[in-house]
């Protein structure tokens, strides 16, 4: 009998992730997670097999080559590794930090039978963070083509359209309605978990590669679509203006001083940095008990901010169980690990005041499950009598997000669904001629990965039409 090959062992641990201790970092608004040092970054690259036909990369939405870039790390030729990253994607500190991998090309890792599956974004964190601190290097874009495009929303779609057509030769506006550019990069997501200088240094290294930015302009009033097109000679437009419109759970008492949308909660404390107050002078009155009233990342960032602000206790209340929360599975840890108080199946059903019209309960209803609803999850169902009254300061509503209308309404002729969405292809294309959407507008609220991958779509398709444009 021919003996069997001896097969290479495989550490079936990943190397973790270093992280400030929770009682640390729970006062203050520094990153979390500080990164691989080279020797772990090295001894996790160790432990990918280079998969002849990689799984990992069918689970990435923007195809990135994984097991190349990985082998390039681990010959140490880290330069040629971010290389391979950016072929596909132009914001890979950013993705390496909030990209929910473990649901993407980590859940496809073969390793992940057997073990941890390879920890790709922190990987790719690594490379990422090696280049910024060297200094990026631009790469060579194709001669100009003199076709001019306007990008509206400076958010990972935009960001991700601009770079890919900037390089393929054409003339780029960014317009962005905010004084700055990132989108719910920099106005929703916390400096604990993305640092602001890191998004910042991304859009410079868009900026480089030729893309102008102008802040500062909303679209639908500065100009409509159709002016841009006519009378501002832009021979394509895309739209990425995301869903940055708070939905709320229309309750008896929701207008009491006291309660925030998490847009309105966060962009006080990341945008205008009331984190930093007096310094800032954007106050926030947080109090002593906040609930945060949701269960997916947006309410994890809002309760580990409220914590971070000093309140005592901060409670997430979520209609359903742990199993359905909608939040990344680390983020969840994270926040518990801080002392977020999880309290499940459970819902409020309405708000009390004080005499100055400030909130200082919470009525709430136990729940229970019932059979999967058409999103696939069990619907939570209110349990008859078992109401209860919670103390709070500061409630924060974090239960979902829709699109602004502003574009939709002054746009004649573009085909919208009945959620305020644009209709667009997979391509991006939408009902109107050279007019192309893509991200959370086209999707609704998805992921920062999944609106660049839009963003790349439309980039190719936009460049195929313009192409063939007289
Ligand atoms: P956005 O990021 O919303 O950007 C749209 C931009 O368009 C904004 O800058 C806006 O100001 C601008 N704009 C809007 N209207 C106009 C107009 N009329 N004229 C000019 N400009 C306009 N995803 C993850 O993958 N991982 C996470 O960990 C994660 N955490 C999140 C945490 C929070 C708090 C939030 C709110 C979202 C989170 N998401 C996360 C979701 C993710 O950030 C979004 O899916 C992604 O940012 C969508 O990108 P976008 O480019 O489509 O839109
Ligand atoms: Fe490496 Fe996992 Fe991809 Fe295989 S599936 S190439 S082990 S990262």
């Amino acid at each position: 009998m021919a003996e069997s090959k001896p097969q290479p062992k495989v550490k079936k641990k990943a190397v973790p992730m270093p992280k400030q201790p929770p009682e640390v970092r729970r006062h203050n608004f520094n990153e979390v997670a500080l990164g691989y040092t080279e020797e772990q970054a090295l001894e996790e690259a160790s432990r990918c097999l280079q998969c002849p036909k990689p799984q990992c990369v069918k689970g990435c939405p923007v195809e990135i080559d994984i097991p190349a870039f990985i082998k390039l790390l681990r010959e140490g030729k880290y330069e040629e590794g971010i290389r391979k990253i950016k072929e596909k994607n132009s914001l890979p500190a950013i993705c390496g930090r909030v990209c929910p991998q473990e649901e993407q090309c980590q859940k496809m890792c073969v390793l992940g039978k057997v073990g941890d599956p390879v920890s790709i974004g922190r990987l790719e964190r690594f490379l990422a963070d090696w280049e910024r601190a060297r200094g990026f290097t631009i790469p060579e874009k194709a001669p100009p083509t003199g076709k001019r495009v306007a990008v509206i929303g400076a958010g990972p779609a935009g960001l991700t359209v601009a770079a890919d057509l900037a390089k393929l030769g054409h003339e780029v506006v960014i317009f962005e309605a905010l004084h700055l550019p990132g989108g719910v990069l920099v106005y929703g997501i916390p400096e604990f978990r993305l640092p602001k200088s890191i998004v910042q240094a991304e859009v410079n290294y868009i900026k480089k590669l030729g893309v102008e930015l102008k802040l500062g302009y909303l679209i639908g009033r500065t100009y409509t679509i159709p002016e841009l097109l006519k009378e501002r000679d832009f021979d394509a437009v895309f739209i990425g203006t995301g869903a940055g419109l708070p939905q709320f759970l229309g309750l008896p008492g929701e207008n009491l001083g006291g309660i925030y949308s998490a847009n309105e909660f966060l962009i006080r404390v990341n945008l205008m940095k009331a984190y930093a107050f007096p310094e800032y002078d954007t106050p926030i009155r947080i109090g002593r008990r906040v609930a945060v009233i949701g269960g997916g990342n947006v309410a994890m960032d809002a309760a580990r901010s409220a914590l971070r602000l000093g309140a005592e206790q901060v409670y997430i209340v979520y209609r359903r169980s742990r199993e359905e929360m909608p939040a990344r599975k680390e983020e969840i840890e994270n926040a518990e690990e801080e002392g977020v108080i999880f309290k499940l199946l459970t819902n409020p059903t309405q708000f009390i005041g004080d005499e100055k019209g400030w909130v200082k309960q919470m009525e709430c209803i136990r729940m229970g499950l019932g059979p999967p609803d058409e999103t696939g999850r069990r619907r939570p169902v209110p349990i008859k009598g078992s109401e209860f009254l919670m103390d709070v300061d500061t409630v924060i509503i974090a239960i979902g997000r829709t699109p602004n209308p502003i574009i939709q309404r002054t746009t004649e002729g573009l085909a919208v669904t009945k959620w305020g969405t644009i209709v667009a292809d997979e391509n991006g294309k939408t009902s109107l001629e050279g007019v192309y959407a893509g991200g959370d507008i086209v999707t609704g609220e998805a992921t920062v990965i999944s609106a660049m991958g839009a963003g790349k779509r439309a980039a190719r398709a936009i460049h195929e039409y313009l192409m063939s444009k007289k």
